[in-house]
């Protein structure tokens, strides 16, 4: 209950004594009297203050109290004030009916009995009291209404900042690889072009067709990649649409999850979803039922209510995750659960939806809006993978890059020397690789480098890392195997090198190359660098020793304490 500091009061009788007599039997603390000595002077009087009641002597000269409290009920300041009307005429129904028709409240009779005059203003008193509570309650409410617009407004500008920066990232993401994936084709074009620069007096048929299509090759695929480049800005141009084919109400058929204790609640949303001929909706009663359903089907979107018989909405999505389960959530709440709505999303719900808004238009948008999320959230993983692939691959051979290769070492040496398993490291080195650049043009050695790549990845096991560790120099990470086995198949390998035959620009060529291997059981000590450099001291000794052949590493003397000992 509020404390107001005082509450004013109106007296008003033409009899000054009386007002006198009136008001001595009124002063209290709580209340401030004012006095009037005709209805026009306590009209003045109630517009310029507040007041919570008025004592109104009926017969007065001028205006009588009836003709007043008329006055006062046109007013919409004073419409609302009580009116106890004091009076000496009699006590006939009809005076007391007029009164009433005036909006009166109450009557009392002269004489005065102070005890009833007491106790009636008493109780209008506490009435007034209490009116002015449910003004200061309502006032609070709208307060804490305004309030929770303006936070579920925030959650709604938050979520869509939130769709903007994962947009603007998968454009960065795309924009970078589509960067990376262009670098090749236009690096080829040009060199063509170079090539045909330097060779402008030979004007072989031969040379000139193969050059041509070349350029007609990597013509085509620069132009693949702007065409794919060109849904970007598409993307771009429409804030708020997510992608380049957003969902809609007509396009895919859409299989909905209900998570919905309430039969009510659950009649309501299906009614809605059923009335959308590419909907579906199946029902669960509870969390587990749910995740049972969602690991045996496939279901676009779940609906939740908050407050299921084992747990809310905010452990469904918990659940779920631990489960791996990844389709949108969306979940229904109470009105005014912005707590709880910020909650849920902030634990990963895709949209929240308040009971009372949820009819066809609303709901429709939250699914349409949630599965666009989840297909921007594939889009962007998808590009974070290619990126990630990018980032470990060599373009040209599709192998793994040298910066790969080191971490993958890592990796492996330490397995190997936690499991005991056998580790080996082949280095391979093309011969004489200049030559091939120097006749042929760098992009046949290019061609051969590709080649090569291929031919490599065939070769091994899908356990095994092929690397292209610089230039025309290669490196095999061959896990959970010997020296022996290893270098048999190093000897096929270079023997089919050995034997094939390579065609560019109708001339035909071959290649070989020089392997040099070494193994972690073979090293005293046995770290990455150790295995590098043995690895690379047997391709030297294979090149000084002739190329085109395997060379295993030698048997280090400490290699052979370390065994007598
Ligand atoms: P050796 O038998 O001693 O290994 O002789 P080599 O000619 O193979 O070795 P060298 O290191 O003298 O020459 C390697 C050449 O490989 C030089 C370089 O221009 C070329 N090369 C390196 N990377 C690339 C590439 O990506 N494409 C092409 N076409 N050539 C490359
Ligand atoms: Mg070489
Ligand atoms: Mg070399």
């Amino acid at each position: 209950m509020i404390e107001p500091e005082q509450i004013n009061i109106l007296i008003v009788d033409d009899i000054p004594a009386n007002l006198l007599a009136l008001e001595s039997l009124l002063e209290s603390q709580e209340l401030k009297v004012f006095k009037a000595q005709s209805g026009n002077e306590a009209l003045g009087l109630l517009l310029e203050h507040d007041f919570g009641l008025v004592l109104l002597d009926v017969q007065m000269p001028d205006m009588d109290g009836f003709e007043t409290a008329e006055l006062m009920r046109s007013n919409e300041k004073t419409r609302n004030i009580p009116i106890i009307f004091v009076t000496a005429i009699s006590k006939e129904k009809q005076h007391i009916f007029k009164g009433y028709e005036s909006g009166a409240v109450d009557y009392l009779f002269k004489p005065l009995d102070p005890h009833v005059l007491r106790s009636k203003v008493r109780v209008f008193l506490d009435i007034h009291l209490q009116k002015l509570c449910i003004e200061k309650a309502n006032r609070q409410l709208e307060i804490t209404v305004e309030k929770l617009n303006l936070a579920n407004l925030k959650i709604q500008q938050q979520q869509q900042s939130i769709i903007e920066e994962e947009r603007l990232n998968l454009l960065l993401q795309l924009a970078g690889a589509t960067a990376s994936e262009l670098n090749q084709p236009l690096i080829d074009l040009l060199e063509t072009i170079d090539l045909l620069k330097l060779e402008k007096n030979d004007h072989s048929p031969g040379k000139l067709k193969s050059s041509i299509k070349q350029i007609e090759t990597s013509g085509r695929r620069i132009y693949d990649i702007v065409r794919r480049i060109q849904t970007i800005p598409h993307l771009e141009a429409q804030p708020g649409q997510m992608t380049s084919e957003p969902y809609n109400v007509t396009h895919p058929s859409v299989r909905l999850l209900a998570v919905e204790a309430s039969d009510k609640d659950f009649l309501d949303i299906k009614t809605l979803v059923v009335s959308n001929p590419n909907a579906s909706i199946r029902r669960s009663e509870s969390i587990n039922e749910a995740l049972n359903l969602l690991q045996s089907n496939n279901f676009d979107l779940v609906l939740a209510g908050y407050f299921l018989p084992d747990g809310t909405g905010l452990e469904l999505i918990k659940k779920m995750g631990t489960a791996g389960i990844e389709t949108p959530v969306i979940i229904i709440t109470g009105k005014g659960d912005e707590i709880i709505a910020t909650k849920v999303i902030q634990a990963g719900a895709y949209d929240y939806l308040p009971k009372d808004q949820l009819h066809g238009k609303s709901l429709m948008k939250a699914i349409i809006n949630s599965l666009n999320k989840l297909r921007i959230k594939k889009e962007i993983k998808a590009a974070m993978e290619k990126m990630a692939d990018l980032s470990i691959r060599d373009v040209l051979t599709g192998l793994y890059n040298r910066r790969y290769f080191f971490e993958a070492l890592e990796r492996e040496i330490s397995r190997a020397n936690r499991t005991g398993t056998g580790l080996v490291l082949c280095m391979m080195d093309i011969d004489h690789f200049k030559k091939v650049n120097d006749t042929m043009g760098h992009l046949a050695g290019d061609m051969v480098l590709s080649e090569f790549g291929k031919m490599l990845k065939d070769w091994i096991r899908h356990s095994d890392l092929p690397c292209r560790y610089g230039g025309e120099e290669f490196a095999v990470i061959l896990s959970d195997t010997d020296v022996e086995k290893a270098s048999g198949v190093c000897e096929r390998f270079r023997n089919t090198l050995d034997q094939r035959i390579f065609v560019y620009n109708q001339t035909s060529f071959k290649i070989t190359t020089s392997i040099g291997i070494s193994s972690l059981a073979l090293l005293a000590t046995k770290t990455g660098e150790n295995l590098v450099r043995t690895a690379d001291e047997a391709l030297y000794q294979a090149k000084n020793e002739g190329r085109n052949r395997v060379v295993i590493q030698s048997r280090p003397t400490d290699f052979l304490r370390v065994h007598q000992e």
